[in-house]
């Protein structure tokens, strides 16, 4: 079945106890035993809830995968699948990597004597330089935030085989509609389902999909026993979510192509980073491993005057944090996702003063064009 039947059509959509439509809230944290000596399907909240099993179930066939996890928010997931790793090992991991998993993995992580280095994943070589006899994992963001910068899945999937490392990618801005990475040859997608798997910035939410039993274990033990789960209440906002993603995601797309076809024309704007604009270095591979460039791209506008009026003046947007919404939002990656990063650090990544990223949202692509003129001097 394809990905756009499925997100209406997946095993679980109808409840099979009443026919209903709507997959039921169980609100229930625990569960009657009826034979003392075989247990039900489900004892626990924490080990198992039926809303949970059909959004895990719903998350696992979309990304092609042996099992979906459901956890309180990106980072739980994040965190969680981490915490399946040992004292001693290691992993390569992207420097332009979401700021909370930069976080995890240097202060967190390496409490727990979880070794990392930071590549250029765009560089394959880079990768294969980085790894060592203890590196069990490549984590992978692609494309990237807030560059947009692209990783070859295929290839560093190769280069972690000959290594018997596992490939993890966050695939938070794809979404399974565009990218699967487990098609490619990964061995875990992660999501911050809070952007546009639940799509209505009303959810804090993470998914996990592991490729194999093996795999699907090992996270299993990690949420039972971590226990960072997604209440049932959130789970049906994301499986509500996800029954509209193809037409929220592709018209959103639609969207950021025309808005990034004009800023491309403009004089004050430097340069715009869009996976599937020409000139953009990763366009071949992205487009090799993915449906689209997505909703979310960025650009830096030629002087700090200019951005700091945007940022005032942009109408119909929302300037803040996060991404994937019903509305557009606009974010100022200097002062939010990148603040904590010294600047000099900062401007070798590339975000500048001027860089400003964009969340495409479903306003009508006229009246947001009309904003951005707006909101340039
Ligand atoms: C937001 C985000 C996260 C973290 O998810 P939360 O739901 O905020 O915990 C992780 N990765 C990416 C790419 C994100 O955009």
């Amino acid at each position: 079945m394809r990905t756009g039947t499925l997100l209406i059509h997946s095993e679980g959509s109808i409840d099979n106890v009443t026919g209903a439509l709507s997959t039921p809230i169980y609100q229930a944290s625990t569960y009657h035993q009826f034979d003392i000596d075989n247990f039900g399907k489900y004892d626990y909240s924490r080990s198992g809830n039926p809303t949970r099993d059909v959004l895990e179930n719903l998350i696992a066939e979309l990304e092609g995968g042996d099992r979906g996890f459901a956890f309180a928010s990106g980072m739980a997931a994040i965190c969680s699948v981490l915490s399946i790793f040992s004292a001693g090992d290691h992993i390569v991991i992207c420097g332009d990597v979401y700021g909370g998993t930069y976080r995890a993995v240097t202060k967190l992580f390496s409490r727990f004597a979880i070794e990392h280095t930071f590549v250029d994943a765009s560089n394959l070589q880079e990768i294969e330089g980085a790894i060592k006899e203890n590196t069990k994992a490549i984590y992978l963001e692609t494309p990237s935030n807030p560059l947009l910068k692209v990783t070859d899945i295929r290839e560093a999937v190769k280069i972690a085989k000959k290594s018997a490392a596992l490939v993890i990618v966050d695939n938070t801005f794809m979404s399974p509609l565009l990218q699967k990475p487990l098609e490619l040859g990964a061995d875990i997608v992660v999501h911050s389902a809070t952007k546009f798997i639940g799509g209505h910035s009303d959810v804090i939410s993470g998914l996990v999909v592991t490729k194999d039993k093996e795999i699907s274990d090992r996270v299993y033990q990690v949420q039972n026993t971590f226990g960072a789960v997604l209440g049932p209440q959130d789970c049906w906002l994301l499986i509500r979510g996800l029954k509209t993603l193809k037409v929220r995601l592709i018209e959103a797309q639609k969207s950021a192509e025309a808005l990034v076809k004009w800023l491309s024309q403009r004089e004050d704007v430097e340069k715009v980073y869009y996976p599937s604009l020409e000139g953009h270095p990763g366009r071949e591979v992205h487009l090799s491993q993915a449906k689209g460039g997505g909703a979310v791209f960025s650009f830096k506008f030629k002087d700090i005057g200019k951005t700091k009026y945007f940022l005032k003046y942009i109408n119909n947007a929302a300037v803040a944090v996060s991404l994937g919404g019903v509305e557009t939002i606009v974010s100022y990656p200097v002062k939010m996702s990148h603040a904590a990063i010294p600047r000099e650090e900062r401007e070798k990544l590339g975000v500048t003063d001027t860089l400003i990223r964009v969340s495409v949202g479903l306003e009508d692509i006229e009246d947001l064009i009309e904003s951005f003129e707006k909101a340039i001097i």
